[in-house]
């Protein structure tokens, strides 16, 4: 379905910003780009959409090459941009009839699913920046596309809007609809897809199911609780347990790591020795960390360095790349 072979980008005629991107997305799947802030996921994705030529490697999409073969990839692909922008004056219906082909699904269902039917009169400059982002992913999905990319799909969103774009997505994904995104949200890429592919300096650096990322890059759990007064016995079972790597006291505070797998553990070791602490904080690694991990390489600090469960949810925007 989409294939990237040792993918070369030069800059300039000097700067190489894809160094041999090699990247498979499969037919049905929902794959997301992630990395660090100029790690070259926007400049992959315009060579798979056509709008950059690669200078090296080889590249199909959906069986075509996307510089070559452009005209008859153009209408199996819905694109929805970092950077897509439309006249001022043109209104939201009038730029679903400009851009329906013969393929295209039903508008008003369209814009009644992402709530712009209020707005199909409006022209595009009054429009909000959230609901021009869905005036885009409207334009993108319009004529049953079988591979949608989606650059930074719920940027600028309110809540409600991406929960309610997260199940259009699902929806088409589960007609059959191939998704690539490219996102810095965690909590979007987990909740989303199948396959994770992390870029970092022109390279991706790794690729697989969100869990398995997780499984390699951010194995730590972090558990922490206080006893006044700990059996030793009970600590001495602690450290025993398979996964557990150290075991620290420091006063009250005990802080317990290993392998995510200790979690169950642990807690079952708490309950034998009633009370239970009242103060018991779980640190499991996410997506976010398994990234950090991977792009800083240093998952043990990663995982120390929250205090108590978390989801992973923020941003990764102050990230930068790392050379090399
Ligand atoms: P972001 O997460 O910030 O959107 P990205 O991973 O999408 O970043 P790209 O936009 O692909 O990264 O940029 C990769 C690198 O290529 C960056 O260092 C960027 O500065 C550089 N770059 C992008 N466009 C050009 C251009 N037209 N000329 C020269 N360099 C460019």
């Amino acid at each position: 379905m989409l294939a990237l072979n040792n993918i070369e980008v030069v800059y300039d005629g000097v700067i190489l910003v894809l160094k041999g991107v090699s990247l498979n997305a499969e037919e049905g799947h929902i794959t997301t780009l992630l990395g660090a802030n100029g790690a070259g996921k926007t400049t992959t994705v315009e060579c798979i959409q056509g709008l950059r030529k690669p200078d090296g490697g080889r590249l199909r999409v959906l069986g075509f090459d996307p510089v070559t073969q452009a005209e008859q990839l153009r209408p199996l692909v819905g694109s929805q941009l970092q950077s897509s922008a439309l006249p001022d004056r043109l209104r939201v219906a009038e730029a679903l009839d400009l851009f329906s082909t013969s393929r295209a699904r039903d508008g008003g269902e369209l814009l009644e699913q992402f709530g712009l039917t209020q707005r199909r009169r409006s022209v595009f400059s009054s429009l909000s920046g959230g609901e021009r982002q869905r005036l885009f992913l409207v334009l993108a999905l319009l004529n049953r596309p079988r591979l949608v990319i989606l650059d930074e799909l719920t940027q600028g969103l309110d809540p409600a809007a991406r929960r309610n774009v997260w199940a259009a997505i699902r929806q088409l994904n589960d007609e059959g609809t191939t998704v690539l995104l490219v996102t810095h949200e965690m909590d979007e890429a987990e909740a989303l897809c199948d396959r994770v592919a992390v870029m970092r300096a022109g390279h991706v650096i790794d690729a697989g199911a969100p869990a398995d990322l997780v499984e390699r890059h951010a194995s730590t759990a972090v558990i922490r609780f206080s006893m006044p007064d700990p059996p030793a016995q009970l600590l001495d079972q602690v450290r025993r347990l398979d996964g557990v790597r150290e075991v620290a006291r420091s006063g009250a505070r005990i802080t317990v790591r290993g392998h995510r797998r200790i979690v169950a553990h642990v807690c079952a070791a708490l309950v034998r020795w009633e009370p239970v602490p009242a103060d018991l904080a779980i640190s499991q690694p996410g997506l976010e960390d398994a990234l950090l991990g991977l792009l800083n390489g240093d998952q043990e600090e990663q995982a120390a360095a929250v205090p108590q469960h978390h989801s992973s949810c923020r941003p990764l925007h102050p990230l930068h790349s790392q050379p090399g």
